[in-house]
């Protein structure tokens, strides 16, 4: 009776080593997708303070980034391994592009990547007709035009959270915030607002979000400096819509 008790023991122990393995390899393998998220965070073509602006995603613990300036940044669009990134963040306003740097934001939306567009990227490429398609709106520089948009400097305003079930809003009540308003920009008929304000220099909406091929998109208006990159609401706003345009259609 002894030896099969004795056998029986040391396959058990086996079998415990074996299981300890495979909860090992379990472990791993949630850290693996749990890991952080990658994102490209673009820049160039407008100035801006730098410093505080990096703190603000270095305060973020779900999130790995790296930044690529332009205009280098489009060329490198079409040439970075797509598995080394998730989301696509732009804070840039470069004024032209080439053919082949404009399919490079085509093969991101092939591809799926999230893309988020914060403040000043409504202004990018006058010229380049489907960018507002891209980000759901524009920001129009031409003169003496009924669409002409506008800039406002250092102005008090409230954030208005008009989609409360989104997870880019989600747990963010109305806020304040001291920051630059945009007035009199094109917002296309097909987007989600997420943020709107009653200021009178301001656009009503200036924030949304909304799906090209197989992307998801998010425009924040509000971000022109640190009043805005050290304001928790708007850290909180950007962090989950980063995480959210993570997560394919
Ligand atoms: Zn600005």
């Amino acid at each position: 009776m002894k030896v099969p008790i004795k056998n029986s023991h040391s396959l058990s122990m086996k079998q415990l080593q074996g299981l300890l393995f495979l909860s090992l390899m379990i472990l791993s393998s949630i850290s693996v997708s749990a890991k952080k998220l990658n994102v490209l965070i673009v820049t160039g073509g407008h100035g801006f303070d730098r410093k505080s602006f990096l703190e603000m995603f270095d305060s973020f613990k779900n999130i790995s980034y790296r930044e690529l300036e332009q205009p280098e940044a489009n060329l490198q669009l079409g040439t970075i391994d797509p598995k080394t990134f998730d989301v696509v963040v732009f804070y840039d306003m470069p004024k032209t592009i080439s053919e082949a740097e404009k399919a490079n934001y085509f093969k991101l939306l092939k591809m799926g990547k999230g893309l988020v567009f914060l403040h000043h990227s409504l202004c990018s490429y006058q010229q380049w007709a489907d960018y507002k398609i891209l980000v759901g709106g524009k920001y129009h520089e031409e003169k003496d035009s009924p669409q002409t948009s506008t800039y406002q400097h250092d102005v008090d305003f409230t954030v208005k959270i008009a989609d409360s079930g989104n997870p880019v809003t989600k747990g963010i009540a109305d806020f304040e915030i001291h920051d630059e308003v945009y007035g009199n920009t094109e917002v296309l008929p097909g987007v989600t607002p997420l943020i709107t304000t009653e200021h009178p220099q301001s656009s009503k909406i200036i924030g949304w979000t909304h799906q090209k091929e197989n992307s998801r998109i998010v425009y924040i208006q509000p971000g022109h400096d640190k009043n805005a990159y050290f304001n928790p609401n708007y850290q909180k706003l950007v962090r989950q819509a980063i995480g959210y345009v993570a997560e394919k259609r």
